[in-house]
């Protein structure tokens, strides 16, 4: 029989993520290729997803119409498709995968920087040793270079990767550099609505919800932005990472901007790790500046923007860099002004004086349709100001920016957020600086924290 054990290998799936005909799934059955598992399972009195493992409060029942019967579904895990108490998953059981050994993957020949290598070299042993590790990497600080030593070790070993990441942006982005750095290494991007589907790929870089729906697949995971929304708080997704890994597995943890948890483990040393405090360029990260506008709530809501703004957009030392302008929420941002935007236009036309005017603006927001086009766009520079809520914290490299964040003592802007908008300027060798401004009514404490985390790197990377 012709299945391919790439295709199912390393997966827990139900049915209707088989693209097996009835006849072709029968015989796999009946030739012990897959191992049926129930989709919710009952356990001492209580119930739990099989694939998510959530239990009791995130299970509901339904009036199934495909059995008839009245049962269990998980709610938890359901924008991966539903599980429920009538259906199985699937679990691969044929022949192992046999991933192809290469000699010499990597295509990549930039060099690294002094901090770079050291974290390289820790990553690739690492790698070699199955062991855990922590890279606490400032913005800038070139992780993804960083990771192609290892990457290339296990692939000569003919291991399996998997690159998972909280935002879809990020893979989005990472897709192009690692088809670039392993160009003949089978790979795929999977992520909500990704034109890769199959996940077959020796090399996976996927969103950590993709996880889900694998088992026992990976020798080595790297977790990208351990300390983005929604992995850092959300159980389900470190059980799905937990759940991907082979037994024997090397684990690579990649932060900018570490939460209390992994703050904890770095000082107890219960965490192997490495800090990288310089950017590759070696210039210090921009340090914000906050400007302090009255009635700043009220504006806004009213679809004005404030005067500030406009005084610092005049008073750049560059005119020419874009701007990334950050808001709190996306009513806000649709609630902006005909005439607050016209506001912004002598401005992006000073960025960019190809376009006409209005076209050079442009609000993103999480469920915005053309949010892929848009930061492309924005990235060939035929976007001057772009208006985006938190999506564009981090994960996205634009080289030369200026960042402003409008109501930055909100509550969506914690430390880490904000130490990462502000990692978004300054990335460029050719554009190293760039300014950072915080719009506020009233400083918050994550702002003081963000800033002084900021000066804390700075200070430690001058030391070296
Ligand atoms: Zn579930």
């Amino acid at each position: 029989m012709e299945i391919d054990p790439k295709r199912y290998g390393g997966k827990q799936l139900l049915r209707r993520e088989i693209p097996l005909s009835s006849s072709l799934f029968e015989q796999a059955l009946q030739q012990h290729c897959f191992k049926k598992i129930p989709g919710i399972r009952k356990e001492k009195g209580h119930a739990y997803c099989n694939r998510c493992n959530a239990s009791d409060a995130h299970l509901q029942s339904i009036a199934c119409q495909k059995c008839d019967q009245t049962h269990l579904y998980c709610r938890n895990c359901i924008q991966m498709g539903r599980v429920s108490a009538c259906e199985q998953l699937y679990e691969w059981t044929g022949p192992e995968p046999a991933w192809p050994v290469h000699t010499t993957p990597c295509a990549w020949n930039g060099e690294l920087t002094v901090h770079q290598q050291v974290a390289a070299n820790a990553i690739d042993r690492a790698i070699q040793l199955n062991d855990r590790l922590l890279i606490h990497a400032v913005c800038g600080a070139g992780k993804t270079e960083m990771l192609f030593q290892g990457i290339t070790s296990a692939l000569q070993k003919g291991k399996r990767v998997c690159l998972a990441t909280p935002r879809a942006d990020v893979v989005r982005e990472l897709l192009p550099r690692f088809r670039e750095a392993f160009p003949s290494v089978a790979m795929q991007a999977l992520y909500g609505g990704s034109p890769d589907k199959t996940g077959d790929g020796q090399l996976i870089l996927a969103t950590t919800h993709q996880l889900l729906r694998f088992y026992q697949a990976f020798d080595v995971l790297i977790i990208d932005e351990i300390d983005a929304f929604p992995y850092h708080a959300d159980s389900m997704l470190h059980f799905a990472s937990d759940k991907a890994k082979k037994t024997a597995c090397a684990s690579i943890f990649l932060t900018a901007t570490p939460r209390k948890k992994e703050k904890q483990a770095i000082k107890a040393n219960t965490l192997p790790h490495v800090f990288v405090p310089l950017r590759f360029h070696g210039q210090p990260l921009p340090v914000p500046s906050s400007k302090i506008c009255f009635g700043l709530n009220k504006k806004l809501k009213k679809g004005n923007l404030p005067k500030g703004l406009l005084t610092w957009l005049q008073k750049r030392t560059n005119p020419t860099r874009q701007v990334l302008l950050f808001l709190p929420t996306v009513a806000l941002a649709d609630s902006l002004q005909k005439d607050a935007i016209s506001a912004l236009y002598p401005f992006a036309k000073k960025i960019q004086s190809k376009n006409p005017a209005e076209t050079l603006i442009r609000t993103v927001h999480a469920a915005d349709k053309e949010r892929e086009e848009k930061v492309q766009a924005f990235r060939n520079r035929e976007i001057a100001i772009i208006l985006t809520t938190t999506i564009l914290e981090r994960g996205v490299t634009f080289p030369s920016v200026d960042v402003a964040v409008l109501d930055a003592a909100h509550d969506v802007f914690d430390e880490a957020a904000l130490v990462q908008i502000a990692g978004r300027a300054g990335r460029s060798p050719a554009d190293p600086t760039g300014e950072v401004v915080f719009f506020h009514e009233g400083r918050s404490r994550a702002m003081d924290q963000a800033v002084k985390a900021i000066q804390d790197m700075n200070h430690r990377a001058s030391k070296l």
